[in-house]
């Protein structure tokens, strides 16, 4: 899809104006995108209508070319589409809160009530799973390994009772042993079937669930979007779970989901390992459709928070490699307006976050560099080689610090040197294809 989609607008490059015919064409060429990507045939016709409203009815802003105009639009329309903020999870007011989760057969239900209940815990919630799958033989033993992998207790019993029993007893089990969070794996459809889905009906029904969670292939295309219209329609979903997305490149169902059921989707499942769940964000998954990583998102986030004449002079320095511990004073100081150094790097397409680890900052973190920088001399600031052991004693009791943090202040320097000097190569090719500055 993204492919698709950057040619269709690279076609838009380096026209002065936007007219109607030009945007006629780039058009065209994003609905046959979309359409490719499995996205729902009404939801194209109203995406393609939007954009071409807003495209052709505005003013190019000053500081866009056309291209990136059109681009904005597309993105911001594609976030839109998916939801515009992140769903959350609502918790019931007087625990325990009900978790139900539906689909398919290998959705990924039992994985995915796993990954959740590992979630929940980290927030500090006692998450008990409940096995109410009695059909395939090793459904419960699979939920039980994976209760002991994220160490959440597994409520079971056996394949002899109702689901709707097992579940009406699992509410009492777990408000007797204190779990604020119920998790029900039930039985997987392989195709929309009359008898299990009134099961389903009836475990709803019997413990009134907060959270309908319906679990979607995202591999699967438009064929999930039918399947959460269904769902939908019987069971009344309150959000979606979207797995498989580390497999699909396409997109497709993400983009029709909201559209069709008017229900968020409230995760994404990004691997098969039980810590591959990640919020979805619908900003995040419509840059990454169009292709550019969080681009879009890390170049408005800069340009909000980043003085742009203050960007371009640190640029330079960077360039020409002078930039001084004077400049990343400064750096902090904006940083604490950026949000935590890893996440804002970790929005560079290429940059892993989680090999930044090392540079997390917080505001109290923050405090302790500004002393240790200001206990530094005017020529130590501006050439950090030159200090040497005896000078990072002085430093550390000059502000109060020891050794090692005044090292690890130095480590970081040069990290971040490194890296916004990746940064800037990055704008600088992406100004050679034309797609930004
Ligand atoms: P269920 O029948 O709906 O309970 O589905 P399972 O939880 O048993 O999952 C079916 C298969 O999908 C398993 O092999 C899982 O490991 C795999 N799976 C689930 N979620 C993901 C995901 O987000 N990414 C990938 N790659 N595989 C997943
Ligand atoms: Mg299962």
């Amino acid at each position: 899809l993204s492919e698709k989609l950057q040619s269709a607008l690279g076609k838009l490059k380096g026209k002065g104006k936007l007219s109607e015919k030009d945007v006629d064409l780039a058009m065209r060429e994003v609905r046959l995108a979309l359409l490719e990507a499995d996205v729902n045939f009404k939801v194209v016709k109203d995406f393609i209508k939007n954009v071409k409203e807003r495209a052709i009815g505005s003013e190019v802003m000053e500081s866009l070319t056309p291209g990136q105009y059109v681009i904005k639009i597309v993105n911001e329309e594609l976030t839109k589409l998916m939801g515009e903020s992140q769903a959350k999870l609502t918790f019931a007011s007087s625990p325990p809160t009900v978790i139900l989760m539906s689909g398919l057969q290998g959705a990924g239900k039992t994985t995915t009530a796993g990954k959740l209940a590992l979630h929940l815990k980290k927030q500090n919630k006692r998450p008990l799973l409940v096995a109410c799958d009695v059909y395939r033989p090793a459904a419960i033993k699979q939920l039980e390994v994976v209760g002991e992998r994220v160490e959440v207790p597994v409520f079971s019993m056996g394949d002899k009772l109702s689901p709707v029993d097992i579940a009406k007893a699992s509410i009492e089990h777990g408000k007797k042993h204190g779990n604020d969070v119920i998790i029900i794996d039930t039985a997987g459809r392989l195709h929309i079937d009359e008898d299990l889905m009134n099961e389903i009906v009836n475990i709803h029904d019997a413990v009134n669930p907060k959270e309908v969670l319906l679990v979607l292939d995202a591999m699967t295309g438009q064929d999930a979007v039918n399947v959460a219209d269904t769902f939908n329609q019987r069971l009344g979903i309150t959000g979606v779970i979207l797995t498989k997305l580390d497999g699909d490149a396409r997109g497709g169902a993400a983009l029709s989901l909201r559209a069709v059921t008017n229900k968020p989707i409230k995760f994404v499942g990004m691997g098969e390992k039980l810590d591959d769940l990640e919020p979805f964000y619908p900003d995040r998954m419509a840059s990454r459709i169009l292709g550019m990583g969080d681009v879009l998102s890390l170049i408005e986030k800069a340009q909000s928070s980043i003085d742009e004449k203050k960007a371009l002079e640190l640029e330079k320095k960077i360039r020409s490699a002078q930039f001084t511990f004077d400049d990343f004073l400064e750096q902090l100081e904006q940083m604490k307006n950026l949000g935590p150094l890893d996440q804002f790097l970790g929005m560079i397409p290429g940059v892993n976050a989680k090999a930044l680890k090392g540079l997390d900052v917080n505001d109290k973190d923050l405090a302790r560099l500004e002393a240790i920088i200001k206990s530094m001399t005017k020529k130590e600031r501006e050439n950090p080689d030159i200090i040497d052991s005896s000078r990072r004693k002085r430093i550390a009791n000059g502000s109060g610090t020891n050794v090692q943090d005044v090292n690890k202040l130095l480590k970081q320097f040069k990290e971040t040197k490194k890296m916004m000097r990746k940064f800037t190569d990055m704008e600088k090719t992406m100004k050679k294809k034309g797609k930004f500055g």
